[in-house]
């Protein structure tokens, strides 16, 4: 800057007074002020007043001054210059920080995008450690805390063993105390409201020292570091608690109705085989014939339920045998009636199926039970003497099986909570039997031959719908 001020006073040298160069050596000293700072100025303004002195002030060439106004010069310059290269200073410095803080806080927020995106405690260690590795640019290693212990859970470049004392330094931050090793590699504890939940260890070897921002924004990032963890831990311990009231809570319910269907029917089997045996001979035959009616009533119904209680278990387990081929609805449709025959006496079955209904896509088997949890549904949630509809037709490349009956029909918010394992949605339902098993059977039955079925209620009066769609068969 010196020199350049130099050579330019030559140049203007024979237009102006000495003396007014001065304001030449203030530009440069200026200008070094904004950006260098303060002590390259103030070497500025001290070479500055030299060279001005000994090349320009008279006498020329000497250190010496004639003039005394020159001299008043000469201190205004150095005073002024002090000045400007303070005030100059303090303005770099402070656009310094500014710039520091705008790319903390740029780093800070990349950072926190990053960790937002890992879902399970699983993702978050490997994307914790490349982040501020590549940040800081130096190697980043994240151990967890495992029981009493620290396990090494990610590193950036890479995961690698830590060395013995490297794991020393690692357990001291595990306790608390942050660790460094010859100012190279720095273990820093991660706090959470439940304790020390982990290390985070950076290697500065990479790059050599870190520099105050740096360092600052490292424990802001140890800090976030801690609450992404401690949040993702504790999402999980949810979940799980979660999931085990959900399994206790179907455990309970199948023990509730195991017991249940399994006693009811029994309960009257037994009743009615006693009876028998204690009558002997002298039973009349129609009381006879009734308590053999019932017992084998409830025989089916007890076979039904374990027949469910199978079924269910083949869908859970995986090893349902679906046997897909073109199948007549109309076929399916007669069949469940028949087997529902004995539990229809007291309702009138109306089937309506066009002629030209074309061949479905599905197992047999598995339609004619869809069809007869239905039938059967229909019948125990319809009073008696009213009508179950059982109607389909064509709709674009699928075919619909409607089941529909007179009841009170299914509340709108359980329309699709019904079909859950378990499931009865109205108290009294619970009064009557079964097993809340049904309609998931039909749901699991249907996924399993490429179908879906919907429940609902009927638009022209009271009563459920059930709406089975199923491919049509393009055999
Ligand atoms: P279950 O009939 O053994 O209770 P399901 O899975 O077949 O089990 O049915 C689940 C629940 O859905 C029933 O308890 C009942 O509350 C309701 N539901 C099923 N079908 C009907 C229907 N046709 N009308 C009214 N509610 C029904």
């Amino acid at each position: 800057m010196v020199v350049v001020a130099t050579g330019f006073s030559y140049l203007i040298e024979p237009i102006i007074a000495p003396s007014n160069l001065s304001l030449v050596y203030l530009t440069a000293v200026l200008f070094s002020a904004l950006r260098y700072g303060l002590w390259p100025s103030i070497m500025a303004a001290t070479l500055g007043v030299l060279v001005w002195n000994y090349l320009f002030l008279p006498p020329k060439y000497s250190m010496t001054i004639d003039n005394p106004q020159d001299v008043l010069a000469l201190l205004l310059f150095l005073i002024v210059s002090l000045v400007v290269s303070n005030l100059a200073a303090l303005k770099l410095r402070q656009s310094r920080a500014i710039a520091a803080r705008a790319k903390t806080t740029t780093q800070l927020y990349l950072f926190s995008q990053e960790i937002a995106v890992a879902g399970s405690l699983k993702d978050l260690p490997p994307i914790i450690t490349r982040t501020i590795g590549a940040m800081l640019n130096c190697e980043a290693l994240l151990l967890l805390r495992v029981g009493n212990g620290l396990e090494l859970s990610a590193g950036y470049p890479q995961k690698r063993e830590l060395d013995a004392v490297e794991l020393s330094l690692a357990q001291a931050a595990g306790n608390g105390t942050p660790g460094s090793l010859a100012g190279r590699l720095l273990f820093m504890p991660l706090r959470s409201q439940r304790g020390i939940i982990g290390v985070l260890g950076v290697d500065r070897s990479l790059s050599q020292s870190l520099l105050p921002d740096e360092e600052r924004l490292l424990s802001i990032l140890v800090d976030q570091t801690a609450v992404a963890i401690e949040r993702t831990q504790l999402a999980e311990t949810i979940d799980l608690a979660r999931l085990e009231a959900e399994t206790e809570r179907l455990r309970s319910a199948m023990l509730t109705s195991i017991s249940h269907d399994l006693r009811t029917p029994l309960t009257t089997i037994m009743a009615a085989h006693s009876m028998l045996r204690s009558l002997g001979v002298s039973c009349d035959p129609a009381t006879r014939r009734e308590l053999f009616e019932r017992a084998e009533d409830e025989a089916e119904r007890l076979d039904r339920f374990i027949g469910n209680l199978i079924d269910m278990t083949q869908l859970e387990s995986g090893k349902m045998k679906v046997k897909l081929g073109p199948i007549e609805v109309g076929d399916a449709v007669e069949s469940a009636l028949a087997r529902a025959d004995h539990l229809v006496v007291r309702h009138t079955v109306a089937v309506d199926l066009p002629p030209d209904l074309p061949m479905v896509m599905a197992d047999f088997m598995l339609l004619e039970q869809v069809l007869f949890n239905l039938i059967d549904n229909a019948v125990k949630y319809a009073p008696q003497d009213t009508t179950v509809g059982i109607f389909a037709n064509m709709d674009d490349d699928s075919v619909v099986i409607g089941v529909a009956d007179q009841g009170d029909g299914i509340p709108s918010d359980a329309t699709e909570t019904i079909f859950d394992k378990f499931a009865r949605v109205k108290f009294e339902d619970r009064q009557r039997p079964g097993t809340g098993l049904g309609l998931a059977i039909c749901r699991g039955f249907l996924q399993a031959m490429g179908g879906t079925i919907t429940a609902g209620n009927r638009q022209d009066r009271s009563g459920a719908l059930f709406l089975i769609r199923l491919a049509i068969s393009n055999v």
